[in-house]
């Protein structure tokens, strides 16, 4: 989330951003084949950094745009009960000790992307990118043992392992903000990079296929995915309702996973939000339009729990993400 005022950026990298984050195929533009590109433009706010801005008025409860994650992973509690590539939820049949899919293209599409599959472990082993790997490898183990519920270092996995694919460029992350990394941090790192090449080397996977491997790579990316990761819950209620109403809260389960992507991570914050984002059947992010919004206004999603006071929240807001909260409904101290 572009919330911090330090970053800085061309006008011609929020250009490009601009296009790539708008030509991103959406699940949304599969029922409308021919859908208007979304009505908001990137630019500059006057102290918060990058910001969201609607490039024409957008009525109450619209669904500006979907958007699909750069990288995403269930939650380990979820692993057996959702699809592995696209967190929407299995029928309970299908739910195993395997991990599994919703669909063949999810298969497929995760065998491109990050050439995964272990099918008796409950963290994703990476596999030589020609075929599937059918064996617990030791290195994988420990990997395993050292970041067992650890959300962070899975999405992090998961990316290199995009990365070694060709799915995504290494630096796709590097247009978000990052957290300051503690030397704390950045010490325990070094153990999590180590282990994690000895996952690859055991797979097979060549050294100069995971030349970016490097301990500022993962710090890098770790640091974005830290403050830039949305929790996935899905929404419950009616498909049509959940989309139309312009409701501030919807009703949620239990995160299935956590996901990073770029768009809806540029929308800055407010306590008193004008639109929200919500997930409805899988990892696709939908952003709607909680009341009508003037154009040229700036879009603003809530970080945070907006029920909770005004103390709660600025010291949330500091402590996970770094800034204090200015909003008129901070400033009026609400
Ligand atoms: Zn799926
Ligand atoms: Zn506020």
């Amino acid at each position: 989330m572009s919330r911090l005022a330090r970053y800085s950026s061309s006008a011609l990298q929020l250009r490009k951003l601009y296009i790539a984050t708008l030509s991103f195929p959406s699940s949304f533009s599969t029922t409308a084949p021919h859908p208007s590109p979304p009505p908001i433009h990137v630019g500059l706010t006057e102290c918060a950094g990058r910001g969201v801005f609607a490039s024409r008025r957008i009525s109450a409860g619209e669904l500006i745009h979907t958007a699909q994650p750069i990288v995403s992973h269930p939650s380990l509690s979820s692993l057996h009960t959702v699809c592995y590539f696209c967190l929407r939820k299995l029928p309970s049949l299908q739910a195993s000790q395997t991990v599994s899919f919703c669909s063949t293209q999810c298969e497929q599409q995760s065998k491109v992307t990050f050439l995964t599959i272990h099918s008796s472990i409950h963290t994703v082993q990476p596999v030589n990118i020609t075929g599937w790997n059918k064996n617990t490898s030791s290195a994988s183990i420990v990997w395993k043992e050292g970041m067992q519920g650890l959300k962070y270092p899975l999405l992090v996995k998961r990316m290199a392992c995009q990365v070694i694919s060709g799915a995504v460029s290494s630096d796709v992350l590097d247009i978000l903000q990052p957290e300051i990394s503690s030397s704390d941090r950045i010490s325990k790192m070094k153990k999590e990079v180590a282990l994690l090449k000895n996952t690859f080397v055991d797979s097979d996977i060549g050294s100069e296929q995971m030349a970016f491997l490097t301990e500022e790579w993962y710090a890098g990316v770790l640091a974005r995915i830290r403050i830039n990761a949305f929790r996935i819950e899905f929404a419950v209620g009616p498909y049509e309702d959940l989309l139309s109403l312009a409701a501030a809260s919807v009703e949620a389960e239990a995160a299935v996973g956590n996901a990073v992507y770029v768009l809806p991570s540029l929308y800055n914050h407010d306590c008193d939000p004008n639109v929200n984002i919500v997930w409805v059947e899988n990892v696709d992010a939908k952003v709607k339009a909680l009341r009508d919004i003037e154009e040229g206004e700036e879009l603003r999603i809530c970080y945070i729990d907006a029920s909770m006071d005004y103390k709660a929240r600025q010291r949330i807001l500091y402590e996970g993400f770094g800034f204090h909260c200015n909003c008129p409904r901070c400033v009026s101290k609400d």
